[in-house]
């Protein structure tokens, strides 16, 4: 019990540790969520340039890094990569498929349509069930 009333949640005006803060303060609370919305946007920007400088390029390194560099970036500001880019990149090895190299198969199960596509650069195996 005095464990909890010690706990000091981060309001307006008072941080736990820095103590009373001014509203000009970078700490202010309304301060530092304005700021991590303005840094999560340029993260938003970053992601999509990123993946389409991944997506264009015929450089095999360039392809591998920016899409790295991606796929860190919207994991460490929870990005959402659209769907229709993440279906076109590995999940294994992280690069663009090149459909030069991978396969591509459609199966009709039992649950419907099964798209397979197999990594051409790590051989992984993705199955994509398509909604009938
Ligand atoms: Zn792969």
């Amino acid at each position: 019990m005095s464990s909890l009333s010690a706990y000091k949640p981060y309001t307006h005006g008072v941080h736990p540790k820095a103590g009373a803060i001014s509203k000009n303060s970078e700490l202010f609370l309304d301060n530092v969520v304005s700021l991590r919305r303005d840094v999560r946007g340029v993260a938003v920007g970053e992601v999509l340039r990123l993946l389409e400088i991944a997506l264009s390029t015929t450089d095999e390194t360039l392809r591998r890094e920016a899409m790295a560099h991606a796929v860190e970036l919207s994991r460490s500001f929870r990005v959402r990569i659209p769907r229709r880019l993440s279906l076109l990149i590995c999940r294994k090895c992280m690069t663009p498929y090149r459909f030069d190299v991978s396969r591509v198969r459609v199966r009709r199960g039992r649950a419907g349509l099964t798209v397979t596509v197999t990594c051409g650069s790590c051989g992984a195996v993705r199955r994509i069930p398509l909604k009938p």
